[in-house]
């Protein structure tokens, strides 16, 4: 066993996703340290914590009449610029410390990307699958309402993230609109919105799609070892809503790969020959009873472990956090992971994996996409613009590249792995920021 296995396999696995995120900046904050300058302790500590952390309960008439409470966060990380970004969460797992978590990863994310955002994060714990149409409507309205202190077009700028899609960014478009009339600026207020009320063209494959232009680089550049070209590449995807299909599409149909493996919440499918992500999701949406990817052509149902470990090149986790976790980390036969998801992986997991040769692109590089077309959107929206796609991909693919660029050369220059070279760059980056500030008053 070679000295990093033996360290890997003494580190404590962490599966809070908020102590893991602090751990891996305590890590970049002790290598700035020591190798390039010391930081003063009290600029840590102030970009440890979020600076603001809104809890909100809320009544929704629900269809049977009845009236059901719900707990919503607005978390706010870093103020360095303004206005906020970050997505916002519908799900049962929604909490404060993982909306907060989510929100220091937003700041990291907009450093690396080189956005001039400060990270957020906002959610509802509800379970939106439960919910009919019109009560999430209502949810949405309300919990823009219980926001609104905070929200605005240079304050706090939400975006869809699990259980939310354009739909509601629409709501929250028009539920702000209401109440501040004469806001000149509002459709700002909010990206990921319809087209038809000032969405990007591209905003909603922006995730995948910056995701495919990281992972065609590394290849382009030989960094993957193995994996000389993404055609007839096997790939796995872990989940199958907005980030996920869009990736099994954009690979399948844009870079010839063969799509061999897709899971969803309730359990995946592997096929050797490949699948056609349009027509899994077919399957799911209008013909499985279970609304399912499992069942698909009669083939053999897998678990989350299954699916995670099957034999593949690229490995993409676009569901949620914390799915590579130890226990399976060794068995993984992925050459290459590209993290859609926001902290799929676990230290000991991405320790193993690094250890193993794996090529870890890790969720502050590879998933900034999204967040980077939603800058775009902002930007026409502030301007009355309406970009070309060809536009918005071409600005996308500039950033990107660029992005992945620089941490090569950090990981490269101070031999660090692709994370940990992301956290420095971008713990620098937010330091120099604060301090060049100064502190207020
Ligand atoms: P979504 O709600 O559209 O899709 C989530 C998918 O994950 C669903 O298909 C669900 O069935 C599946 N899923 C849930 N638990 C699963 C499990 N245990 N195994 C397999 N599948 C499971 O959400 P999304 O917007 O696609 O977000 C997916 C991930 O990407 C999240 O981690 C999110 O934070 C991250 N992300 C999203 C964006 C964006 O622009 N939407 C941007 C950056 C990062």
């Amino acid at each position: 066993m070679s000295s990093s296995a033996r360290e890997a396999y003494e580190i404590k696995e962490e599966f809070d996703f908020l102590k893991r995120t602090k751990l891996e900046f305590e890590k970049a904050v002790q290598f700035i340290n020591a190798e390039v300058r010391p930081i003063e302790k009290g600029i840590v500590r102030r970009l440890e914590q979020p600076f603001r952390q809104l809890t909100v309960t809320f009544p929704v008439k629900m269809d049977d009449g009845s009236i059901q409470m719900f707990t919503g966060y607005m978390v706010q990380h870093s103020r360095s610029y303004e206005p906020t970004k970050g997505g916002i969460r519908y799900s049962p797992e929604v909490k404060l410390d993982l909306i907060t978590a989510l929100a220091f990863d937003m700041t990291l994310k907009c450093r690396v990307a080189d956005l001039p955002y400060g990270g957020s994060k906002g959610g509802v714990c509800c379970d939106p699958k439960k919910m009919s149409q019109a009560e999430l409507e209502r949810l949405t309205r309300r919990y823009t309402y219980e926001i609104l202190p905070v929200l605005g077009p240079d304050s706090c700028v939400p975006a869809p993230d699990i259980g939310t899609s354009e739909r509601e960014m629409g709501i929250i478009y028009d539920t702000y609109k209401m109440l501040n009339p004469h806001s000149p600026y509002a459709p700002a207020v909010v990206t990921g919105k319809p087209l038809s009320l000032g969405g990007s063209k591209g905003r909603r494959e922006a995730t995948a799609r910056g995701g495919a232009y990281v992972l065609e680089e590394a290849v382009k550049q030989g960094h993957i070892e193995g994996l000389s070209s993404l055609k007839d590449a096997a790939v796995v995807v872990q989940g199958i809503g907005n980030v996920g299909y869009n990736i099994a599409s954009i690979l399948y149909e844009d870079y010839g790969c063969r799509i061999v493996g897709i899971s969803d919440s309730k359990g995946g499918i592997y096929c050797q020959e490949g699948l056609n992500p349009k027509d899994v999701l077919a399957y799911k949406q209008n013909v499985s009873p279970e609304k399912s990817v499992v069942g698909y052509d009669g083939l053999q149902p897998l678990t989350v472990e299954q699916l995670l470990t099957s034999p593949c090149d690229i490995l993409v986790p676009a569901a949620k956090e914390t799915q590579i976790v130890g226990a399976l980390a060794k068995d993984i036969k992925a050459k290459v992971i590209l993290e859609l998801a926001n902290g799929p992986t676990t230290n000991l997991a991405h320790k193993i994996l690094i250890d193993k040769n794996v090529y870890v692109l890790p969720d502050i590089l590879a998933n900034a996409g999204g967040v980077t077309v939603s800058y775009f959107e902002w930007l026409q929206n502030k301007a009355g613009e309406n970009w070309e796609l060809s536009m918005v991909e071409e600005k996308l693919r500039k950033k990107m590249v660029t992005a992945y660029t620089n941490v090569v050369e950090t990981a490269k220059n101070h031999n660090l792995d692709m994370r940990n070279a992301a956290f420095v760059i971008a713990v620098s980056k937010e330091i120099e920021i604060l301090t060049a500030r100064g502190i207020f008053p």
